[in-house]
């Protein structure tokens, strides 16, 4: 293969663009669900939808056999409370999450979490995934039920959440796509909602797309539409040339495509104001360093010198044996532990066992010695292949680049340590640390995202929500019960609903600003610069700490930049003109992020959110969801009770209000 230098070195010209170009084409689609985005979430709405019988087309900025954060592997699945074994009730599960969110956690998702998790991991199962230890690599482990062959992480006493090889999740959810009939458009890039007569806040009738290779314009016109393209990234920093695998933590496609997209047809959005901080391109290769907690739990961290760190339980008592850091300690019902549910996101009820609690105060005072390593070979023999082996041989991005390589360089578990990432005493305590140390003024949205009912319907007619794109946090298995829920809501609608119809003055309006940054100007920036520039206005006028006067002085520069340097936005190649339209995509995001921070006047422990000029932390009157959305021109904000989805008109359980809504999961078969 030719490189970069071959190409300087040798004088030779750059390749041509390999695609055809399609510039000014159209492709024109029309089906009962559309699906935007083909990754876990989507995948299991267009799975479900089909499989009740609507036609499903699924748009795709990837591919979708790889695409998205669950594209390179999963290793734990979450609240698969219903499995034989488990001792939690998915109503226990739910409600320690939402309460340990303090309430800002969205209900009927993880109600419907809960609920599905096993039947969904059953499901993945039938669709070739290994979920249990078929090859008795782990007989004789605590951590194995010898009857289901089912692996436990994190707590091995109530046993709710999985260790899966997750490895092959993406290549045989595609496959199940494709057995289906569901039709896929990959490389192409959902760049709007289309809605009825063109109108904001009504309707929604379909979407379009351009594809990345080639620059084609395709119109899709749907019944119903479920939006599955994740949470928004690269608001506050952002770069290729630091470290390519941690530039940001998700998928490099995902930027909030869905929420732009939304907000600009009118949609609610909640949460678009809670953020936390990031260590953005300087983190470490995530799980490629040793750490204690999520992929690496349980692993026994030691000093320069070799000396143990202690680990304790959620009451500070110091645990004694390596077997205890997997055991809810005397009293305690279940722990919860890994995908960020550390530190303030879990009550004292469920707070597991972890290693933080004194080591800043240890390092400071020079009686632990920078830098830590994960002391791997010290373990007992499984719990040493469950971490490196089982965990992080199928954990998202760390097969490859963590897994197989550091093997293949000689790396030994059995022999050799791995080192944490060096870092100040205090980086212990953020959630985040495996990224290594964050910047305050470098942030990344947190579960902000679409308002939606019980049905996972957002506030607009035929727009459904799955996975990150909706509000609350979320991970691997929520993506996948949300999706399988909102795909049948979405599918029941669309039964009964009228054909839409498209407005071709709404559609001009578009074509006209993707083909925008085509045009070539002396004072065209390319989308890097762009991405640049709005991080910088976001990290100096919407960082830590906010106030209502640099809150609208940012907006006012971002509104500058939109009429000024973002038409200069300019792309060589469908490829690029994507990563433009990603700048639209970010710039808006940028607004809806300021806009939410100006609709809360309260600062918030939860929410990491902090005004200086309200400086009151979680006062009880501003303990609600403010969700905004765009009317006219204007932003308009609502209250809405954080348990909003157990008043009136709903019940006021959540087994009611699942059932009424159409849950129980009866579409795994199918195979
Ligand atoms: C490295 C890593 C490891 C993880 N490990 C675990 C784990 O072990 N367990 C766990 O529970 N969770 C894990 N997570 C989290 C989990 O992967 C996510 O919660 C889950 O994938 C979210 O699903 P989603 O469908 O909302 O988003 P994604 O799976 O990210 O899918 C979004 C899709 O939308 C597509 N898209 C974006 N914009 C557009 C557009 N404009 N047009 C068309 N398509 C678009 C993207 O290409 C992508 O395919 C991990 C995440 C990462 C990043």
């Amino acid at each position: 293969m030719t490189s970069w230098w071959d190409l300087i070195e040798g004088g030779q010209s750059t390749p041509e663009w390999p695609y055809p170009i399609r510039y000014g084409q159209e492709s024109r689609i029309s089906t009962d669900v559309l699906v935007l985005g083909g990754g876990i979430a989507g995948c299991h709405a267009a799975i479900s939808a089909a499989r009740r019988g609507a036609s499903v087309v699924i748009v795709e900025k990837g591919h979708i056999r790889r695409s998205g954060q669950g594209g390179a592997g999963v290793d734990h699945w979450q609240a698969a409370c219903a499995n034989p074994c488990s001792t939690v009730s998915p109503e226990e599960y739910t409600r320690a999450i939402v309460d340990g969110f303090a309430g800002y956690d969205c209900g009927p998702m993880r109600y419907a979490q809960c609920r599905e998790s096993w039947d969904a991991a059953l499901d993945c199962e039938r669709m070739g995934v290994q979920i249990r230890d078929v090859h008795g690599e782990f007989e004789g482990a605590e951590f194995r039920d010898p009857e289901t062959q089912l692996l436990f992480c994190y707590d091995y006493e109530s046993r709710h959440s999985l260790r899966v090889y997750g490895d092959t999740m993406k290549p045989c959810l595609h496959k199940e796509t494709v057995r289906l009939g569901i039709k896929t458009y990959n490389r192409v890039m959902a760049t709007s909602l289309l809605t009825e007569d063109g109108k904001a806040g009504v309707r929604v009738v379909g979407a379009t797309g351009v594809n990345v290779r080639t620059g084609e314009l395709y119109v899709f016109r749907a019944k119903a539409t479920v939006l599955a393209m994740a949470h928004p990234r690269r608001e506050w920093v952002f770069s290729t040339e630091l470290n390519g695998g941690a530039a940001t933590f998700a998928d490099l496609n995902i930027v909030g495509d869905g929420h732009a997209m939304a907000w600009n047809a009118g949609a609610e959005l909640a949460g678009m104001e809670r953020s936390y901080d990031t260590a953005g391109g300087f983190a470490y290769i995530q799980y490629g360093v040793g750490y204690p907690d999520n992929t690496w739990f349980g692993c026994t961290m030691v000093d320069a010198r070799g000396k143990p760190v202690p680990w304790f339980d959620g009451s500070g008592r110091e645990l004694a044996a390596v077997r205890d850091r997997f055991l809810p300690r005397d009293g305690q019902k279940f722990m919860l532990i890994g995908g960020g549910l550390t530190g303030s996101s879990v009550t004292p009820q469920t707070q597991g066992n972890h290693i933080d609690d004194s080591l800043a105060e240890r390092i400071r005072s020079g009686e632990v010695v920078l830098p830590l390593y994960a002391d791997l070979p010290s373990l007992p023999a499984h719990e040493r292949r469950a971490i490196f082996g089982l965990m992080v041989g199928n954990e998202g991005k760390t097969r490859v680049p963590v897994y197989e390589t550091y093997t293949r360089a000689g790396f030994d578990p059995d022999q050799d340590m791995l080192q944490a990432p060096i870092m100040p005493p205090d980086a212990y305590r953020s959630p985040h640390y495996p990224a290594g140390v964050s910047v305050p003024q470098w942030r990344e949205i947190f579960g902000g995202g679409l308002m939606v009912d019980w049905d996972l319907r957002s506030s607009l007619e035929g727009l459904y929500g799955a996975g990150r794109s909706v509000y609350g946090a979320g991970d691997h298995s929520g993506a996948a019960t949300s999706g399988r829920y909102a795909g049948r809501r979405a599918a029941d609608y669309a039964r009964d609903a009228s054909g839409p119809a498209v407005d071709e003055d709404q559609l001009e309006t578009e074509r006209a600003r993707v083909y925008a940054p085509l045009q070539k100007r002396p004072e065209s920036m390319g989308w890097k610069e762009l991405n640049a520039g709005i991080c910088r206005i976001m990290q100096d006028y919407c960082g830590q700490f906010r106030s209502e006067e640099t809150l609208l002085r940012g907006l006012r520069l971002l509104a500058e930049v939109r009429e000024a340097e973002l038409t200069r936005g300019y792309a060589a190649n469908p490829h690029e003109l994507g990563r433009v339209l990603e700048c639209h995509t970010i710039l808006t995001v940028a607004e809806i992020v300021m806009h939410a921070s100006l609709a809360r006047r309260a600062s918030s422990e939860h929410l990491d959110f902090r005004r200086l000029d309200y400086p009151a932390v979680d006062p009880p009157e501003w303990r609600k969801l403010s969700p905004i959305r765009r009317d006219h021109g204007e932003v308009k904000t609502r209250d809405v009770p954080l348990d909003y989805h157990l008043q009136p008109p709903y019940a006021s359980t959540y087994e009611e209000n699942y059932v009424a809504h159409g849950g129980s999961s009866p579409d795994t078969g199918g195979a």
